[in-house]
């Protein structure tokens, strides 16, 4: 549908391919933007030659569109576009077998932490959580069945750092397939095929979709082996993102180099603002020089995001700046054009024990912060109000 062969796309710059992907613009009708198929089935005009799409849970050009789009963008073999975040990773884990087993980041998303030990522990796959910033425990996790290592950097809310190179080197002279969670950083900052990871997911629900309108999930498979068997998880399981949300999907898409600039500028303003107030008892962002995984994090990304955790000291205090804001959402999620403040310890990481949270800098006085699009000055004075006491 699109210009040029593949070469020419994948030399163009990153700001060049988000605007000028293979199929966005429809050669049919010269249309700006790709036609919405809304159908279920298609018309088999020769049932015995048969077709490239004959029903859309196995296929459908508008998804294809997004598909496409999302593994040049990673810079990948194949995507593949989900229903949530969440359909997209569970699907990654459907490669394992019963009898497998997989070393995780224990900083991971709380839904993947949900999924392994609620759901694939059920279908004997059984995981170690390790401290991914940590070599050695990642290596010490191995046992004669591990299949597999799931990687998420930075991770949340703590934006810890994983050596993602170091990782991958070490699991590919084990054969373990490694998985990692791009979405805070999304294929803009941080391309982790290219560092040799197999498969990459995201929750497109956050920066790439980028306005809290649509739910989905994106998967990237480094090989034609791994996109075959994506292909068939995906249409076997049937999770597939709906047309209209692909459609939205891409038109956010579209503008995330101009939103991540935007976002990350005002992250690191107001990170820096932050970590200058005597009140606040500590300041997560890679960005900052004090951040213990900067160097290895500039390693591997090429950029810091905006997503900016902070410490109030207390819970009494981070639930009186709750009640006093008044620019961001209170909410859950991230990566939006509004600022949206969310608060871990009843929220993202509600389901996990005091103690452990205590363990991992997850106190009762923490709050993450993703910078929207709102004019940052106004937003530090927003926060500089609800902190006054
Ligand atoms: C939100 C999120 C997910 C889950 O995505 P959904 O679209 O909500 O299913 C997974 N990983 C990370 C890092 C997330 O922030």
């Amino acid at each position: 549908m699109g210009r040029g062969n593949r070469e020419e796309e994948q030399a163009k710059s990153f700001a060049t391919k988000l605007i000028h992907f293979e199929g966005a613009y429809d050669t049919a009708t010269g249309a700006s933007s790709v036609p919405l198929y809304q159908a279920s089935t298609f018309h088999q005009a020769d049932v015995e030659a048969g077709q490239t799409y004959d029903y859309t849970r196995s296929g459908n050009p508008t998804r294809q569109v997004l598909e496409d789009y999302i593994a040049q963008l990673e810079g990948g073999v194949r995507g593949f576009a989900f229903a949530s975040g969440m359909a997209a990773i569970s699907s990654a884990f459907m490669i394992l077998s019963a009898g497998d087993h997989v070393i995780c980041t224990e900083d991971v998303y709380g839904g993947t932490y949900r999924l392994l030990t609620t759901i694939m522990n059920r279908m004997n796959v059984e995981t170690t959580f390790v401290d991914m910033t940590d070599l050695e425990q990642v290596k010490a996790a191995l046992r004669p069945n591990t299949k597999a290592v799931f990687i998420e950097t930075p991770s949340n809310p703590t934006l810890r750092i994983t050596d993602i190179g170091a990782v991958v080197q070490w699991a590919k002279q084990h054969e373990l397939l490694t998985m990692l969670d791009n979405t805070f950083m999304t294929p803009y900052h941080q391309r982790p095929i290219e560092l040799g990871v197999d498969i990459v997911l995201h929750s497109a629900t956050k920066f790439l979709g980028g306005h809290s309108d649509v739910l989905g999930g994106l998967a990237v498979v480094a090989s034609e082996e791994l996109g075959r068997r994506m292909k068939a998880i995906q249409n076997g399981m049937g999770n597939v993102l709906g047309i209209q949300d692909s459609w939205l999907l891409m038109r956010g898409m579209k503008t995330l180099k101009a939103r991540m600039d935007a976002h990350e500028q005002g992250a690191r303003r107001l990170a820096e603002w932050l970590a200058g107030r005597s009140d606040i008892s500590a300041v997560y962002y890679p960005g900052l020089p004090n951040h213990p995984g900067r160097a290895i994090h500039e390693k591997q990304s090429k950029g810091y995001g905006a997503v900016v955790s902070f410490d109030v000291g207390s819970g009494k205090r981070a639930k009186r700046l709750m009640d006093k804001v008044t620019i961001p959402l209170v909410a859950v999620s991230l990566g939006a054009v509004e600022s949206i403040l969310s608060y871990p310890p009843l929220m993202s990481h509600a389901a996990m024990p005091k103690e452990v949270r205590a363990e991992r800098g997850i106190t009762d006085g923490i709050l993450r912060y993703s910078v929207g699009l709102e004019d940052i000055e106004d937003i530090i004075a927003d926060l500089d109000q609800a902190l006054a006491e």
